[in-house]
């Protein structure tokens, strides 16, 4: 299979310089991003990891434009996140990227069909069934277009979340935790899902703690307190889980010389 999307010189569909994001808590500011930089080429599957509070939702959420950060810029496909008003930030979120939740976010009272549709309905466009038809397809859930949630395991939910993410052709897929809540079988079947959307040229992000779930990805990229420390390329799960293991060492090691229990 060629990779047109991802010839050298092709600009990263995702930028992001310096990005820096302080939270006001109540124990006093706490920096949750202190300086991310990262190009994510088209095309790509990249995991985020990192020990429980180190930045990687707040990462993944400045650079879908779901939350401002403190300071830094993000561009996605080339507009730079920070100059576009609520309006035109509220249109690249609906057009140009997907999300995919842990816990799956579908609304019960529609079927598999309408959940899929749903983002286009939102932004005021009227479905192609037969568009929408071959994404239930594509994700492996030609015959349960009818179904409600409900009706449907685990693993179904979460492709029929995959298969709104796409309706709408978006630049990126960003994807919090997606296997999380997933026994091993679904969310293997997930992250082949994932790992063939990426082969045919679709970007995704996702941040995970499964060294598995990573080991699908075309690069890991670890995040520790705020910052980039490490990244693997073509990591294998063994690869991941000894970088994480050092990580999570380290940052309890930080915890407890900081005092904190
Ligand atoms: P992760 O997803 O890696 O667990 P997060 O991005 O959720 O990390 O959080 C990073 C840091 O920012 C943590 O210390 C967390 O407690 C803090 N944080 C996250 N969201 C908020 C918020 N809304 N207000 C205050 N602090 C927050
Ligand atoms: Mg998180």
């Amino acid at each position: 299979m060629s990779h047109p999307s991802r010839t050298p010189g092709t600009p990263p569909v995702v930028r992001i310089h310096d990005l820096r994001c302080r939270y006001d808590g109540e124990a006093g500011p706490v920096d949750a991003l202190r300086g991310v930089d990262l190009d994510v080429p088209r095309g790509s599957f990249t995991a985020i990891m990192g020990p429980s509070g180190s930045g990687k939702t707040t990462l993944l959420h400045c650079a879908a434009g779901l939350q401002k950060p403190t300071s830094g810029t993000v561009e996605l496909g080339g507009a730079d996140l920070s100059r576009l008003d609520e309006t035109a930030l509220t249109r690249l979120r609906r057009r140009r990227v997907g999300f995919v939740f842990q816990a799956f976010h579908l609304l019960a009272a529609l079927t598999a069909r309408e959940n899929v549709e749903l983002p286009l309905r939102l932004d005021g466009r009227r479905p192609d069934p037969r568009h929408t038809a071959a994404l239930l397809d594509r994700v492996g859930l030609g015959a349960r277009g009818g179904h409600r949630p409900h009706q449907l395991s685990g693993g179904q939910k979460q492709r029929v979340a995959v298969a709104r993410a796409l309706i709408t052709g978006p630049e990126v897929v960003f994807a919090d935790e997606p296997t999380g809540a997933l026994d091993i079988r679904s969310a293997r079947d997930v992250l082949g899902l994932l790992r063939d959307l990426a082969d045919n040229g679709q970007t995704i992000i996702m941040v995970t703690h499964d060294p598995v779930a990573a080991s699908f990805s075309d690069q890991v990229l670890f995040l520790a307190d705020g910052m980039i420390v490490d990244h693997l390329r073509r990591p294998s799960a063994p690869d991941v889980a000894a970088r994480m293991a050092t990580l999570v060492e380290s940052a309890e090691r930080a915890a407890d010389t900081a005092g904190v229990v």
